[in-house]
């Protein structure tokens, strides 16, 4: 990712940035405070609370021996109030293993009750300077319009992509343990600028300023007309679910199978005989004989499921033993269970069924 935008960025932020009491403070107890209240509840709302808590609980030593009924009662109007009960829970670890103090890594972070990928970003650079980005909604916005980056960024595994190229390009910051010309470290103001570009200036549904943007002329959204279209964010569509009843066809030590259609899903590979729907017992057999096969024995087998990505087979299945005089109709195919396995590919979809055939 180009990194040509830090530096307008960090200007921008240091001239831009709202007053707000947890940015007068490098105690990482008072960060983390800020951090937790700020997850679900709008800073205008947190400002109300967060000079109260610490007034009442300055340091994890007070948290972590404070009666619940009194630390719901500092919590009360911020709701989800497991966050407090984590909290506490986090004080009396910081007590018992790490002498009242928070650990000064991300890694070490994330091992806490309730702090997770972004908060312990957050704290981590804030606090003690750890070029670790700190990826909210904010963040997600402003790098999607930034890159003009078209990927889904509800998904996790595009978030912690994200997540990854940000913390790169913060390699340009100056190191941990260097501060700011206002006492603050680089890697905070980072994280900080891009939290509060996106909450005043690159804001969502068509409210981008970038009129007023400091960092407008590295905007790939910009420049290709996307800034409406994106972030993209999809919500991951519920599978469709179908029903089908598999055939285990038997005939002696053989099985039959068949060739699936060269298009569509598992296009060109083989399958057990199977239709949509859940039939009885007394239709799997009208269904085997209207193939050409006369049914001896109906065994009722497992039922199993499958998920593809869009859709999820339910399966339920029969084996029906047949005639060896049956006359064979259609495509099916009879081979034993070990030339299935060697030289048939059944996909996975099948294994239950498979995996009966090889058990027996
Ligand atoms: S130019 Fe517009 S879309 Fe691009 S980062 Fe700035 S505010 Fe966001």
């Amino acid at each position: 990712m180009q990194s040509d935008f830090v530096k307008p960025l960090l200007l921008w932020y240091n001239a831009a940035k709202r007053d707000l009491p947890w940015r007068h403070t490098d105690d990482p107890y008072a960060i983390y405070v800020s951090e937790i209240m700020l997850q679900q509840t709008r800073v205008e709302a947190v400002l109300g609370y967060y000079a109260r808590f610490l007034d009442a609980l300055p340091d994890p030593a007070r948290l972590s021996v404070c009666p619940d009924d009194v630390l719901f009662k500092l919590w009360e109007g911020l709701g989800y109030y497991s966050r407090a009960r984590h909290m506490k829970k986090t004080a009396q670890i910081l007590m018992e293993e790490h002498g009242g103090r928070f650990p000064g890594t991300k890694n070490e972070l994330l091992k806490l009750p309730g702090i997770g990928s972004y908060t312990a970003s957050a704290i981590a650079s804030i606090a003690f300077g750890e070029k670790t980005a700190a990826v909210d909604g904010n963040v997600l916005r402003v790098y999607a319009r930034l890159q003009a980056f078209r990927d889904n960024i509800l998904r996790d595994a595009v978030k912690k992509q994200v997540e990854a190229e940000l913390t790169e390009t913060m390699a340009v910051l100056p190191d941990a343990g260097d501060v700011s010309a206002t006492g603050t470290h680089p890697a905070g103001d980072f994280n900080q600028a891009m939290i509060e570009l996106g909450a005043l200036v690159c804001l969502p549904r068509g409210e981008a300023r970038c009129g007023s943007c400091p960092i407008s002329r590295f905007c790939q959204a910009k420049v290709q007309g996307l800034v409406e279209e994106l972030p993209l964010r999809l919500a991951p569509q519920k599978r469709r679910e179908e029903k089908l009843t598999v055939f285990l066809i038997r005939d002696g030590d053989e099985v039959a199978i068949r060739k699936r259609p060269e298009k569509g899903l598992l296009s060109g590979l083989y399958e057990f005989p199977n239709t949509e729907g859940f039939l009885t017992a007394e239709e799997a057999v009208r269904f085997v004989e209207a193939e050409g096969f006369e049914a001896l024995k109906v065994r009722k087998l497992r039922d199993a499921r499958h998920l593809f990505t869009h859709v999820t087979w339910l399966m339920e299945g029969y084996e029906i033993r047949v005639s060896p005089g049956s006359v064979r109709r259609g495509d099916c195919l009879f081979v034993r269970p070990d030339e299935l396995k060697r030289d048939y590919a059944l996909p996975s979809a099948f294994s239950a069924y498979a995996e009966l055939l090889i058990n027996e």
